[in-house]
Formats: structure tokens, sequence, C-alpha cells
């Protein structure tokens, strides 16, 4: 294929499309991929060109693209419904996926019985929230305020904004939102000087201060459990979500977790809750959920919140939420049947290890002068790179591109997500494919 294919293509883009955080006057500088089909880890773009799809195009591939069981599973739900409402019908799809979710949901000292579907991860936060805050109002008293921690990245939405710490982000957007409560960030805490436990103790401390003085009007408490992703995979202990559990209990709010990036697999368990042996009052699923496939979300919650909606239909306790396309029915066919491979084929088992392996192969990166830190849970990794001028992220992401890898930093961040499913040759091929990338760059 001739190599004019993109540009070509790119003009037309430029000529007619806004991206997603996207400064458009330098849309075409970074030389953006025309993806023109994929399969596995593998992208190819319009000339031809294969890249190693390192950030399982934006953390959502649990197996890789066009995994042929997961093709048939949608095809097979094609052949037989399309569509159909779930306000006031239901499907099979529908039925047999929340069973699916609530049978890998994490156990412990409640149990989550209920799935509440919805489109995208910032439509299930804006769900949580508000089901927080009319819990609150139907089981005594209505508690406007939400505690969020800095750093946390919730989606894009109103409600998510609100909750939502990343100044460039969310800071515009202040004069619109949702009432909430600032609480720090485990990552706030300098872990490497202290230790990762310090720093949580010192973090959950923070918490307690908020609720101490703010809790009356706490509904909820939302985090990202394990790592703050967006904020350029922040790792934190365990312990730090042990605490938040007992202090939301303590103060009588509600603790939702946010596992949109961190669930399904993606730190090395199925949900990211599950590594500090808790259990959410609600908890979020999405990004992994369809195995990358189509768009769709979950909430998941503990029958006691579910009954706080129960009633006669005069007392007008019901939910009234929900989207036209919620629990679309071949959304919910490609996630049953993600979900019932990755159970087959021992898929977080298999990240687990990945995780593992990625975690040797990215140690000797280390000792790089450039490399100012590396974090990493299962899965989900962060080289930070030294500051250069403007973008070095992107830099040593351009450069990782002509070593055939495909990634996207946050900031000077340098994320690795690729899909659960990967092997060894393709994990050694990523690192080496960065490291190189590294060693270019800072020449
Ligand atoms: N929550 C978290 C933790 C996320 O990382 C994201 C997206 N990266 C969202 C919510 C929003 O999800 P979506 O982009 O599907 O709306």
């Amino acid at each position: 294929m001739p190599k004019t294919e993109s540009s070509a293509w790119l003009a037309r883009d430029a000529a007619a499309v806004w991206h997603p955080f996207t400064q458009h006057s330098r849309w075409l500088d970074d030389e953006p991929t025309v993806v023109e089909r994929a399969e596995g880890p593998w992208l190819y773009d319009i000339d031809g060109n294969k890249y190693l799809d390192g950030v399982s195009s934006l953390w959502v591939t649990t197996f890789g693209h066009r995994e042929p069981a997961i093709d048939a599973a949608i095809r097979d739900q094609l052949g037989r419904l399309d569509h159909a409402t779930f306000l006031g019908a239901t499907h099979r799809p529908g039925i047999e996926l929340a069973e699916e979710l609530l049978a890998t949901a994490p156990r412990g000292d409640r149990a989550l019985g209920k799935v509440f579907y919805a489109g995208d991860g910032s439509s299930a936060v804006e769900a949580a929230l508000k089901m927080a805050y009319q819990y609150s109002v139907q089981t005594g008293r209505a508690k406007p305020l939400f505690v969020r921690l800095a750093q946390a990245y919730h989606g894009d939405t109103l409600g998510s904004v609100s909750v939502g710490g990343i100044d460039l982000f969310h800071a515009t957007y202040k004069p619109l939102l949702l009432k909430t409560v600032e609480a720090p960030s485990p990552a706030d805490f300098d872990r490497r000087a202290t230790g990762e436990a310090e720093a949580a103790a010192e973090a959950a401390a923070g918490l307690e201060k908020v609720m101490a003085e703010h809790g009356e009007e706490v509904c909820a408490i939302i985090l990202e459990p394990m790592v703050q992703a967006a904020a350029g995979i922040l790792t934190y202990d365990a312990a730090y979500l042990a605490a938040a559990r007992r202090i939301a209990d303590r103060h009588g709010a509600l603790l939702i977790c946010d596992e949109v990036a961190v669930g399904v697999g993606r730190t090395g368990r199925m949900w990211a809750s599950e590594h500090a042996g808790i259990v959410p009052d609600l908890l979020i699923a999405a990004k992994g959920l369809t195995a990358g496939y189509l768009p769709l979300s979950a909430v998941l919650t503990t029958d006691e919140v579910y009954e706080a909606f129960l009633g006669a239909p005069a007392e007008a306790r019901t939910f009234f939420h929900g989207h036209t396309y919620t629990a679309n029915p071949l959304c919910a066919a490609a996630a049953l049947a993600n979900l019932r491979l990755m159970r087959e084929r021992s898929l977080v088992e298999h990240a687990e290890k990945l995780g593992d392996r990625l975690g040797v192969l990215l140690a000797p990166l280390a000792e790089r002068e450039a490399v100012t830190d590396i974090r990493r849970l299962g899965v989900m990794a962060a080289v930070d790179v030294a500051d250069k001028g403007e973008r070095a992220g992107v830099a040593v992401c351009r450069a990782a591109k002509k070593r055939g890898v495909w990634l996207r930093p946050l900031g000077n961040s340098v994320v690795l997500m690729p899909p659960l499913a990967l092997r060894d040759e393709e994990a050694e091929l990523l690192v080496g494919a960065l490291d190189e990338a590294i060693a270019e760059v800072y020449a």
C-alpha cells in the first residue's frame, strides 16, 4: 500500500474530527496512527505497519483484539437480538452477565448482590454517586457531600469530574460541580522516602481527619482501589484501602470502589479490592468488562443498598436513572463471553504471572539516569522519565513506535498496560522497545 494512505486519511480527519483529550493545534505533529485492523496484541495501520498495542487500546483489551470466541459470541447474539430496552423488559445476556459478574465479585464482610448497568466508566460513576446520595436520603438523612482523593480520576461527565482531583483536567469546571471534600492521596506522601506502608498510614490519618470534620454530611467516599491510574499509575499500599473501608463504616458512609481501570484482572486479581480483602458497597466496572470490544459498564451493589430503593411506587424510592442503551445485548454478550473465557483460561492467574515478568523486565530500566521512578501492580505499570523540555513522555512513545510498540503517556509517565494475555516474547519486545526509546530520546 502506498505510504500516502495515512496522510490522506489524516487530512480528512483533521478537516472533520474533534478528538478527545487532544490539542488540535498540534494533532498532526504527533503523526497519529490510522488503525485499520487488529489481531491479538497487534494493531495494523492503514499503511500496513504493525505495532504491539502496549496500552490495550486505552486499558480495555483483556485477551487482545478479535479473540475468536468473543467474535463468535457477538455474531451469535447479533443473529438473535441486536437491542431491546432494559426499561420494562429484560433479556438473557443481561441476566446471565449479572449472574456471572456477581459470581466473580469480591467476598468478605458483605456481599455484592445486584448489578446496575450503564454505558461506560463515567456513566457508571454518575450512577454510583446518585445511588449513594439517594441511599442516604432513603435511610435517614440527606448527606450531600462526597469525599474524593487528591489526584483522583473518575471520568469526564460533571458528576465524575466533581470527584476528580487532577487540576489540569478538572479545575476549569469547578463552578459547575457537586459538593465534595478532598482527602489526601497515599501518593501525596513520598513512598520512596518513607515506604508505602507509612504513606498509607499518613493518608489514612488524613482521611480520618476529613471524616471526623465532615462525616455527618458525607454519603460516600469514592476512590480508585490500589492504583490511581490516570494520575500516572500511582500505586499504593493495600493497608490504605483497608483503612478507608473501616473509616467509611465508622462514619456511616458508603465506600465506592471505582474499578474501571483496575478491575477485570488488570492488577493480577479479578478486582483490585481483593488486594485489601475488602468489599465496597458499590463497585464500578467498565473498560475490560467487554474484553475491549464494546461500551458497557456496571455498578455492583450490596443488597442493603438495593433494598433502600424498594417501596410502593407512590413513595418514589425508585432509582430514576438509566440510559437508552443500558445492557445492550451485544455488549452484554461480549462481556459474558469475556468473563467465561477468563475463567476457562485462568486469565487472571496469567495476568499475575505476566505482571511479575514485566516487573523483572522493567527492573534494569531503573538504572537509567533518565528514569526517575517505576511503579507497577499486575499488568499496569508506569516508567517515569525525567523532564526534558516539552513532552518527554510523548517523545519516548514516538521513539517506541518506530520500534513497533504503540504507547500513550500520561505526562512524563510512560504507561505500560498490554493485553492480559500477552506472551512472554511480546512482553520482552514491549520493554525492550521502551528501553531503547528512552536511550534514544536521552542520548
Ligand atoms: N474511572 C477511572 C478510574 C478511569 O480510569 C476512567 C477512564 N480512564 C473512568 C472512570 C472513565 O471511564 P470512561 O472513559 O469509560 O468514561
